[in-house]
């Protein structure tokens, strides 16, 4: 915790306001879209799964659709495509960002579309908080004339050329959930540069109650509205989230400059004008063999690293849907490893987990 939240969460207590809206929502909401700028209207939601639920449905995606979507992501990306009834299609990744490859990303829609359906939505993810290649699959998705979830769950605080990750989809998403870069304990929130689609988001997430005196539905609604307690949590997570950034970033450039000198490692680097979050530091290795073997002898001395996400398309409950891979994500899932980067890292920490993987090679 950064030190207000508690003050604002006080104040949800001592203002009665312990509801899924209030004060806390309203204000927490005015700073991401203020943090953000580019002109976005911000839904406090329950979660980030939400969120892309809710954006989702909101570009159009219902039963029988399809849904392109980088594999290379957390399970979260993908879940909602299900809940709507809709086939999610997978796309791998290309080596500059780890994510979405825009050369397969065409193939995949020219080839679907070859099949008789037009992709209906295209879930894109700035994963470990490096930006996606925003340019060119804005040019694609504009060109195919088909809209962008943007899953910034991991990226909230990077940019390209400035602008913010968040605005580039049609939908944009982010994240407070415990693990993230700054986190609610639970919590997301939904950006469109439409403030009638926050409205609809908002509507969809509370029930679905239509303008009456008594309860009256014509849609199917969802429980998703962020708690005015969360929200007070949030409220001050934001006023550190640069100081969460810069320590992130901080965890990246003493791996970089201790360990970037061995063949064996090898760091993501930010392309020209791209900044990333490096929510978390990861690293390629040469085989898997010696992925774990570094792994194991963090752990070994009680430091917990994790190899990276793995793939969406070999996923037991989803290899049995379409994907469109050259093997770019299964290479990095194999020998890829995500080394501890929590902002609270000591530097005693960091020279322990750099002793330990100069000392196994
Ligand atoms: C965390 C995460 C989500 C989901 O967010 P929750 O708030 O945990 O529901 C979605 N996509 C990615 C890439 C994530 O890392």
């Amino acid at each position: 915790m950064g030190g207000s939240e508690e003050a604002y969460v006080q104040e949800a207590f001592d203002t009665n306001w312990v509801a899924p809206l209030g004060p806390n929502v309203n204000q927490f909401e005015q700073a991401i879209a203020d943090y953000v700028n580019e002109g976005v209207h911000v839904a406090a939601l329950s979660s980030g799964t939400a969120a892309i639920h809710l954006a989702l449905q909101l570009l159009g995606v219902s039963r029988g659709d399809e849904v392109l979507c980088q594999s290379f992501t957390f399970s979260a990306s993908a879940n909602p495509i299900l809940y709507l009834g809709a086939t999610p299609v997978f796309v791998d990744s290309e080596q500059d960002t780890w994510n979405l490859s825009p050369e397969i990303l065409e193939k995949a829609i020219l080839d679907r579309m070859a099949n008789g359906k037009k992709p209906k939505a295209i879930v894109a993810v700035h994963l470990y908080g490096m930006p996606y290649k925003t340019d060119e699959i804005s040019r694609i998705a504009e060109n195919y004339g088909i809209p962008i979830v943007e899953d910034s769950a991991e990226a909230l605080g990077s940019a390209v050329s400035g602008q913010k990750c968040g605005s580039f989809g049609d939908i944009g998403i982010f994240s407070f959930n415990g693990n993230k870069i700054i986190t609610t304990s639970g919590g997301g929130a939904l950006l469109s540069k439409s403030e009638n689609v926050k409205k609809k988001a908002v509507f969809l997430a509370t029930q679905a109650r239509d303008d009456a005196p008594h309860y009256q539905h014509s849609s199917i609604g969802y429980n998703y509205r962020m708690s005015n307690v969360l929200a007070g949590i949030g409220r001050g997570q934001m006023e550190v989230l640069d100081d969460r950034v810069t320590a992130r970033r901080k965890n990246h450039n003493f791996y970089q400059s201790h360990l970037g000198q061995l063949p064996e490692i090898e760091f993501l680097k930010e392309p020209d004008g791209f900044y990333s979050n490096r929510w978390l530091t990861c690293v390629l290795t040469p085989s898997f063999e010696y992925r774990e073997k570094l792994r194991l002898a963090l752990l070994d001395q009680n430091i917990e690293s994790r190899p990276l996400w793995k793939p969406m398309h070999l996923q037991p409950i989803f290899k049995k849907y379409p994907s469109y891979s050259d093997g770019t994500s299964e290479k990095l899932f194999d020998r890829g490893l995500c080394l501890p980067s929590g902002s609270n890292l000591s530097q005693n920490d960091l020279e322990r987990i750099v002793e330990i993987i100069l000392k196994n090679q």
